[in-house]
């Protein structure tokens, strides 16, 4: 599939916005299926459809117009995206989604394939729940299995007696209990893997949460390089096993004895991998398409240490940000996604700092954060 080509794209937020931003620039067609009109992707594409992702005959029509489709978030509907993969290739496969879409499926993989996550049980009942605790211990998190992101549908339980809330407030779907893992720190490995199986990983990253949204990336990561050597290994190993064809992520807890457990796998590019677009040769965006249309996969070195500030609706409590102090800061990019109303916890954009070391670029990043709401406007 050569540049010229239509590419299709489920989801119309920010990743399928830079998706089709780094397709277009390579001369690829960019149409998006979106739930509204008013979205990050509708800036950046050809055209978009909307309100399509439920109606698989819809999708199935709408699919004969593309080389290739691809998806931003990992909610799209199995029974679409394996009907659609009947007219077009969907990349990465429907088989990809329906694993990592389910918490459940992902940790029964996970055990499958001899890959160590957090000690952890499936909950269909208030009496699975009483005995995932006895197998996991205390404290604990309750997790939904299904549509589960940025924290939502979590509940940490740290005591007997608050079980009971617990489940009244996330059964009786199905859900997922995760023994708590006080870590050291949170590390994810953004990777690669195109049509022919060859793989690649960008150098994996830091990242810090805050109410349970990523806050920043750091990478390169100051961690032994044992650790990150293993790191890089088990994630190539997660996308070999589940046959990606694209940009997967593959997030880890580090424990204070420097062990590693998985805990998400996202089959789509990540915002822990932003900071490629200034800070590697080949962007994660870039590297999508590449894997999308079978096309050699670029080089994933880093060409200078970087750090990524995300930017949530609460920048704005202040009035507008203050553009101009942020960008006057050495190294900074201010990436903006063209969302209507900065909504707390909303993403709402990002700042890339490269320096010549992390801690300068932490520092860099950190402080044009800062300016943002200090001075903000109005
Ligand atoms: P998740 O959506 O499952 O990735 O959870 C979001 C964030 O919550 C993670 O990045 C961690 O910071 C925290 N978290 C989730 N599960 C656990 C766990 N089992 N132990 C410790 N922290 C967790």
């Amino acid at each position: 599939m050569l540049p010229g080509a239509t590419l299709g794209v489920l989801g119309g937020g920010q990743l399928g916005a830079m998706f089709a931003a780094a397709a277009r620039r390579m001369g690829y067609r960019v149409e998006a299926v979106v739930e509204h009109a008013d979205c990050p992707a509708a800036r950046h594409c050809d055209r978009i459809h909307v309100g399509l992702l439920d109606d698989v005959e819809g999708l199935v029509a709408l699919g004969t117009r593309f080389a290739a489709v691809t998806y931003e978030f990992e909610n799209v509907p199995v029974a679409a995206a394996r009907a659609l993969d009947r007219v077009v290739p969907v990349r990465p496969g429907p088989e990809v989604l329906h694993t990592t879409q389910d918490r459940g499926r992902e940790k029964a993989f996970l055990v499958r394939h001899g890959l160590p996550c957090a000690p952890h049980a499936v909950v269909r009942s208030r009496d699975d729940l009483v005995a995932a605790v006895g197998h996991t211990g205390l404290p604990a998190v309750l997790k939904t299995s299904a549509s589960g992101y940025d924290g939502k549908g979590q509940r940490r339980i740290d005591s007997l007696a608050e079980i009971d809330a617990a489940w009244g407030a996330l059964g009786p779907e199905e859900l997922v209990l995760e023994g708590w893992i006080p870590f050291a720190g949170e590390l994810s490995v953004v990777a690669a893997r195109g049509l022919d199986g060859a793989t690649c990983c960008w150098e994996p990253s830091l990242n810090l949460h805050r109410h349970h949204i990523l806050d920043l990336s750091t990478a390169p990561a100051a961690l032994p390089a044992a650790v990150i050597a293993e790191a890089r290994r088990m994630a190539i190993a997660v996308l070999d096993a589940l046959d990606v064809v694209g940009v997967s992520c593959v997030e880890f807890f580090v424990t204070t004895d420097g062990e590693l457990l998985v805990n998400e796998i996202a089959p789509r590019p990540h915002n822990s991998g932003h900071l490629t677009i200034e800070a590697a040769v080949t962007s994660q965006f870039e590297q999508q398409v590449r894997a999308v249309c079978g096309l050699p996969l670029g080089s994933t070195r880093q060409i200078a240490p970087a750090a990524m500030a995300n930017l949530l609706g609460d920048c704005w409590e202040r009035g507008e940000p203050d553009w101009g102090a942020a960008l006057g800061v050495e190294g900074v990019s201010l990436h903006l996604y063209g969302k209507s109303a900065p909504r707390p916890g909303r993403k709402m954009g990002h700042l890339t700092a490269v320096a010549a070391t992390v801690d300068e670029a932490r520092a860099a990043a950190l402080h044009a954060r800062r300016l943002l709401s200090r001075h903000a406007v109005g």
